[in-house]
């Protein structure tokens, strides 16, 4: 594979840099410090589900679970925690994701919504409850850093405070990098993995690349007894997208609760990271409603990019020398190990699923 330059140190140019630096020269080059809070990566938590209704990413999920425990096993470090998830809302919802997960022979259980509020007395429970074991938390800073020191054990050059100017396809087969800082990096092929920033530098590279919408979300966490024993949980609000879905899992930080993909579109080079105080409200009245199980006194919003598609797929596809990884649409995270697998499959020249490919949105 030659030279491979990766563009972007979150989550997914660090797996891609992990599964590259096997098979070539890889230098990664990221505008900020390695732990940085501007992009999508940082923090405590994600969640990880194998539940969606789509069996298309039931089996991605299943893919990636096992390059979750190689990533552990490698580092050396504990990664991904399993303590099941649990899904709510109106049965016509829940029941696409029961026959996924079915039809994928995973385990789940429906349960009645007094059963589940037996079970999980910290949570209440819409009409109809879904809960599968294989699902829990992952810790997003320490599977970014894993990813990344396997890369630089492997020989991987990493390079924080380079910010990437351009990228100009030479011919098919050849790239070349310059910085905002004026140097020139050529090499065989590049990745850009550039999260919220990819409505620019992505789109000034490529052609094809689907709208995309740039948003700042706002999690928050709540103090909570034994977060660390919490399942996870989805709870879709009504059918109709009156309400947006929330979700919430417990962290080191305690349990964190939000709405997924409700904030403002923001430029990621222009936003002030400031805690919008009506949005705080929303979550701490939710919370107060459905998740009895947290000290909404104490509640802690911070802030973070979702990058969504219209159709909320990925964008995963090469075009000459240029491979993109981006468009995660606020749900990327669990399939990072599998998303660098993909990287370095792009890179040596595979087909994209076409789910994933450029131009088709
Ligand atoms: C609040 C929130 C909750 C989420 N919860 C979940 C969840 O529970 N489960 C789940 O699966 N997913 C979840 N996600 C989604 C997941 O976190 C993202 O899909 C994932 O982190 C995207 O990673 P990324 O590497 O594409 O982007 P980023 O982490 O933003 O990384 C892109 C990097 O590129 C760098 N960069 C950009 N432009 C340049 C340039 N020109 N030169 C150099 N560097 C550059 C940036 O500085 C940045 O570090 C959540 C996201 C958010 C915001």
């Amino acid at each position: 594979m030659g030279d491979v330059v990766i563009v972007g140190g979150g989550v997914m140019g660090c797996a891609a840099a992990w599964s590259l630096s096997r098979h070539a020269r890889v230098t990664l080059l990221e505008q900020f410090g390695p732990h940085h809070d501007r992009g999508s990566s940082h923090g405590s938590s994600r969640i990880f589900r194998l539940a969606y209704p789509d069996p298309f990413y039931v089996d991605l999920a299943v893919r990636a679970l096992p390059l979750w425990r190689d990533l552990e096993q490698e580092s050396g470090q504990p990664v991904l925690e399993l303590t099941g998830a649990v899904d709510h809302g109106p049965r016509e919802l829940i029941e696409p994701i029961a026959a996924a997960l079915r039809d994928a022979g995973r385990p789940y259980e429906i349960l009645h919504p007094a059963a589940a509020a037996e079970r999980w007395p910290m949570l209440r429970f819409d009409e109809h409850v879904l809960f599968h074991p294989e699902a829990g938390r992952v810790h997003a800073d320490r599977a970014t850093a894993a990813f990344r020191q396997l890369a630089v054990n492997a020989g991987a050059d990493i390079r924080h405070g380079v910010r990437v100017a351009s990228v100009t396809a030479v011919g098919d087969a050849r790239a070349e990098v310059v910085t905002d800082a004026g140097e020139v990096f050529t090499a065989d092929a590049v990745v850009l993995a550039v999260g919220g920033w990819a409505p620019d530098l992505v789109a000034r590279t490529v052609p094809g690349l689907p709208p995309l919408r740039v948003t700042q979300e706002q999690p928050v966490h709540f103090p909570a007894t034994d977060p660390l024993s919490w399942p996870s949980f989805l709870h879709y609000r009504g059918t109709d997208a009156s309400e947006p879905g929330a979700y919430g899992l417990g962290s080191v930080d305690g349990v964190k609760v939000g709405f997924h993909g409700v904030g403002p579109q923001v430029d990621p080079d222009r936003r002030d990271r400031t805690v919008d105080p009506a949005a705080l409200d929303r979550v701490v009245a939710y919370a107060e409603q459905w998740v009895p199980g947290v000290d909404t006194t104490g509640a802690v919003a911070s802030t973070c990019l979702y990058t969504i598609t219209p159709d909320h797929d990925f964008v995963l596809d090469r075009h000459g020398p240029v491979t993109v990884l981006g468009g995660f649409s606020g749900h990327g995270f669990k399939f990072a190990p599998l998303i660098g697998r993909i990287a370095a499959d792009l890179v040596a020249g595979r087909r994209p699923s076409e789910r994933f490919a450029l131009g088709t949105r």
